[in-house]
């Protein structure tokens, strides 16, 4: 059966109510939101009905329950979290400006999310039938978490599992040569790269989508879906190019859409679908994901989804 595991960072979202009011000043939050990218994805990926697993660490404290619970309620396998007494759950607050723009204050630098242990893959999720997703922001933790999740990569390969990576890219916290250096030995590995605009280029030091695409090949990657937003995604592989165009929603919070549409991405690939129907699959998870107040609240169910790409006249062939 297939199984799809994610390895990284749990954490809760605290954010303004109202628009414009910049975290420095004093005023209302709500939360807290599960979130985390690697926690938004696999909760996506449960909801749809696929065995999911995390391996994560959390604080012994209130809002390490909060994600927890929450991913085990969708389905996800949360035996490999590990909860740590002497660090606390990561956290992020978030002011939203009116002009869209974000506004985030991460608490993450020396929480629990840093404590992930090698011991905590799991033998029994490793198989063919195995995805293993991985972010950006996971490779970006700390060393040890980095050396694990090049470890699992290596491990799900050698079982002929499959790759999956969202980039990510933080150029805020490391330069060019560094990522690089974070990168290189997990590009070899990925089947699958789904990278937001410029992101690919970022990662190749390449000028156009199409330089860093045929680059990505080289290395062995099979397919390159770049996130576009509210333009949808455009798809490079080594024989074809394919443009999807986005589904017309009215935005909420974009957080965690990336992260959704990966999970659609991943869904479409274990049900073998066509190009075409993935995309416009993962597009629907996507701008589902914009629609509601909170980053993991926008997760659907498989039906939910379905109806939604109905509803818009879509075909989902
Ligand atoms: P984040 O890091 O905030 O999760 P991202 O940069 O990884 O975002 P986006 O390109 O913003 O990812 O969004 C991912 C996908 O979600 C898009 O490719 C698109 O399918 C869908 N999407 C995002 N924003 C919109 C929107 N405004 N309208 C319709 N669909 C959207």
């Amino acid at each position: 059966r297939p199984f799809v595991f994610t390895i990284g960072e749990m954490l809760v979202e605290i954010m303004r109510p109202e628009v414009d009011v910049p975290l420095r000043r004093t005023g209302a939050f709500v939360g807290p939101y599960p979130s985390g990218a690697p926690a938004i994805f696999i909760d996506a990926i449960a909801k749809l009905g696929i065995g999911a697993g995390i391996v994560g660490c959390v604080g012994d404290d209130d809002f390490g329950l909060c994600v927890r619970e929450r991913l085990s309620s969708d389905g996800v396998d949360v035996s490999q979290v590990r909860v740590c007494k002497d660090k606390t759950t990561a956290v992020a607050f978030v002011n939203y400006f009116a002009s869209g723009d974000r506004e985030f204050l991460f608490h993450v630098a020396d929480a629990a999310a840093g404590q992930i242990r090698a011991d905590q893959l799991k033998r029994e999720w490793l198989h063919a039938e195995t995805v293993l997703h991985l972010n950006g922001s996971s490779i970006a933790i700390n060393e040890a978490v980095r050396q694990i999740c090049y470890e699992a990569a290596r491990l799900v390969k050698e079982c002929g599992g499959t790759i999956t990576l969202d980039p990510n890219v933080r150029p805020e916290l490391f330069t060019r040569g560094e990522m690089e250096r974070l990168y290189g030995p997990l590009l070899s590995y990925c089947d699958y790269v789904i990278p937001s605009r410029g992101e690919a280029e970022w990662m190749t030091s390449s000028e156009t989508l199409d330089d860093a695409a045929a680059q990505l090949f080289e290395l062995g990657v099979k397919a390159v879906v770049c996130k576009r937003g509210a333009d949808g995604c455009v798809l490079y592989t080594p024989d074809f190019r394919l443009e999807s165009s986005a589904f017309d929603v009215q935005v909420v919070d974009p957080t965690g859409a990336g992260d959704c549409f990966s999970a659609g991405l991943v869904y479409g690939l274990l049900r073998k679908w066509e190009w075409p129907t993935i995309l416009t699959f993962a597009n629907a998870m996507g701008a589902l994901a914009t629609c509601k107040q909170g980053p993991m609240e926008g997760t659907l169910s498989l039906s939910e989804v379905v109806e939604f790409i109905k509803k818009h006249g879509v075909e989902l062939a």
